[in-house]
């Protein structure tokens, strides 16, 4: 039975949330504040995790930060309307998604369903991604380039590994949005996110390869696309 763990300081939407997740199957842990939601996570062991942003003691943030240091579990973010920077900065800190308040059972059951079944397709598709040039084990979370480790943050991981499986083709930005941030479109955000890591990865890998080595190209008004060699510029 999936277990999903509640962290809410408003006892009125806690409890009515605990309610409506037992009736339609889940099986429930709560927690009203972000040490009791660090306590509760780690005593119960939950499949997914609803998290409010403003919550006593610790803040949802931190919650969430502790959370991704040591797990890959489902986190879907309860925040408030108005509140845009705290979404995106809680999708850069590793959120699967969020719903804004107040929001319908039926909205937050259709999230949970599209999450658990991203993170199902995830863990089947754990297999290594390799080739002459690098290595990167979604496992262990452990890139290489050259045979050289390379320290990728969870998102440059994530972004080499779709760029990787795309490699026959250009991958739009947008579709870097969607898929490897879980961005959605009323987000309002823009491209610059996916230069930003874009740039910082090719600088990790041209470490590792080679200065003059262009492992990601940039194709102009699109995206990116994995080269998969180093030519000599
Ligand atoms: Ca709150």
């Amino acid at each position: 039975m999936t277990k999903i763990l509640i962290v809410e300081d408003e006892a009125g939407l806690r409890q009515g949330l605990e309610i409506n997740l037992r009736h339609e199957g889940y099986e429930t842990a709560v927690a009203a504040d972000g040490e009791e939601a660090v306590r509760v996570f780690h005593a119960e062991n939950p499949d997914l995790v609803l998290l409010d942003l403003m919550l006593p003691k610790r803040s949802g943030f931190e919650v969430l930060d502790h959370i991704r240091k040591i797990s890959k579990v489902p986190v879907i973010l309860l925040t408030a309307r108005g509140q845009e920077t705290d979404k995106v900065r809680g999708l850069r800190g590793g959120a699967d998604d969020y719903v804004t308040k107040p929001f319908g059972v039926q909205e937050l059951f259709a999230r949970i369903d599209a999450v658990m079944r991203r993170s199902e397709v995830a863990t089947a598709t754990r297999s290594i991604c390799e080739d002459h040039l690098i290595r990167l084990d979604p496992a262990t979370r452990e890139a290489s380039a050259n045979n050289q480790k390379l320290k990728l943050s969870p998102k440059e991981f994530d972004l080499l590994m779709y760029l990787f499986k795309n490699k026959e083709r250009v991958v739009p930005r947008d579709e870097l949005l969607s898929r490897v941030w879980n961005y959605r479109v009323d987000l309002n955000l823009n491209s610059r996110t996916v230069d930003t890591h874009v740039t910082r990865l090719r600088r990790k890998l041209q470490k590792a390869v080679g200065t003059d080595s262009a492992v990601i190209v940039a194709v102009a008004k699109i995206g990116y696309r994995y080269l998969g060699q180093a030519p000599a510029v």
